[in-house]
């Protein structure tokens, strides 16, 4: 059989331990035996980012908006341990932080649904897509003890010195606290944008929430930038899709979606975000089955797993112990990337090879052939578990029957 040919390429990011040892395998076993792959490879790999000066993830991220679509395998973050572990030069940020604060991005995690791993709410019958606004409120607070009576005022001086506005706090007449948050209109904007562009991309609806009935100006500020750019840029590219924008009250929103059966992407400040994804994907089973995309407003993408580089697996691999490794996030990350390709440069095979991929994972775990952290919590009988690469050969196998057979 003839290669799926590919015209602009993938930019390429390699990763940390386990997750490593797996991007090998898929590439092997899943996709270079059927795509004729163009990929500009970056080795994210903790050991070249220390010997680039972390200049490579920089590089990474200028190539993602140079061809538009990336792949990520996970990578460490280091920490203390990690210095002294790889002996490096420094404590390098977060190479995701690099990378989106590069492209403005915001990420969506989706859970992938197979038949077995049920989510814990059962009226959930399709995935539920988190995408949280990555900057402010909280995670950039100022905050201050109050140690007995006094006035807390804000202060805003403008910076061409005209009046200046002041709005008391609190007049305290005991101890307390106190907090100060702030977010931006262009990054609000950037965010509404991002979700627009990437219902529309999904053909899910848009669902988006906060609390402006309480907080009348700042929650208030983000309900109407949503809507102003609902109403002047996407609300006929909406109707044409066959999908709506739909806001209410953070409270009525987790309520409804309790009773709701998913298939839609749920957009969150910063904070619900945070604690809404965690509760997300503990529900809809395990954090090896997110996968998790990076949207620019400018339209780039980047697709990896929500997961990091299961470290604890990585050492037993390296003591040649046997590892059950579950690859489906970031397979699903190659997939989603090879079908984005595929939609930009009109390459309907890749988008064909893409889905094929993806069902040929669901239909090897729902054959009851799986990794070990889903032997554990799946409803099916007679399961057998497979090691790291058994598992990724099983789907092998199935793509084939997919591709070749029909
Ligand atoms: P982790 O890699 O997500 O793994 C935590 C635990 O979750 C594992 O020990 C394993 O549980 C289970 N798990 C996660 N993914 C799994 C998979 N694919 N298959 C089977 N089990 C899986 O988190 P971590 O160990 O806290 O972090 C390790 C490194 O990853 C850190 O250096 C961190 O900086 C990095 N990280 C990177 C990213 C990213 O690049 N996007 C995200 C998060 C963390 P059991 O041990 O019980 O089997
Ligand atoms: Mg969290």
């Amino acid at each position: 059989m003839e290669k799926i040919r590919m015209k602009t390429p993938l930019v390429e990011m390699d990763g940390d331990e386990m997750t490593r040892i797996l991007w090998k395998m898929i590439k092997d076993e899943l996709i270079t035996p059927f795509i004729d792959l163009k990929s500009e490879y970056y080795d994210l790999g903790l050991k070249y980012r220390d010997e680039t000066n972390d200049q490579v993830t920089i590089d990474a991220a200028e190539a993602t908006k140079k061809y538009g679509v990336a792949v990520k395998c996970a990578t460490i973050t280091p920490n203390a341990a990690r210095v002294e572990e790889y002996g490096l030069k420094k404590m390098w940020k977060s190479p995701n932080g690099t990378i989106r604060a590069i492209l403005d991005g915001t990420v969506f995690r989706t859970p992938i649904i197979v038949k077995g791993i049920e989510p814990v709410v059962k009226c959930w019958k399709k995935p539920i897509t988190i995408a949280r606004h990555a900057y402010g409120d909280v995670y950039r607070n100022v905050e201050m003890r109050i140690p007995g009576p006094g006035k807390v005022e804000l202060v805003y001086t403008p910076a061409d010195g005209s009046g200046e506005q002041r709005v008391t706090v609190h007049d305290f007449e005991g101890a307390g606290v106190v907090q100060g948050t702030h977010n931006l209109d262009d990054s609000i904007t950037s965010f509404a944008r991002s979700c627009f562009e990437y219902a529309l991309a999904r053909k899910e609806d848009l669902w988006f929430a906060s609390k402006d009935t309480i907080s009348k100006t700042y929650d208030h500020r983000f309900k109407d930038i949503f809507q102003e750019m609902y109403d002047s840029e996407y609300a006929e590219k909406f109707k044409a899709a066959g999908i709506t924008y739909f806001y209410t009250l953070i409270d009525d929103a987790v309520a409804r979606i309790m009773k709701s059966e998913g298939g839609f992407i749920w957009a969150c400040k910063n904070y619900d975000g945070d604690v809404m994804s965690d509760m997300l994907s503990s529900a809809f089973g395990s954090l090896a089955m997110m996968t998790s995309v990076l949207v620019s407003p400018h339209g780039y993408y980047e697709y990896e797993a929500a997961h990091g580089t299961v470290q604890r697996h990585y050492y037993k691999y390296l003591k040649g112990e046997e590892t059950s490794t579950n690859s489906v996030a970031t397979i699903f990350a190659w997939s989603g990337a090879l079908r984005k390709r595929g939609e930009l440069d009109s390459i309907p095979e890749l988008c064909d090879f893409a889905d094929k991929l993806e069902q040929a994972t669901i239909d090897t775990i729902e054959s009851g052939k799986m990794t070990g952290d889903l032997v554990r919590i799946t409803t099916l009988k007679n399961v057998k578990k497979l090691n790291s690469e058994e598992f990724i050969q099983a789907i092998h196998m199935e793509l084939e029957r997919k591709l070749y057979e029909v």
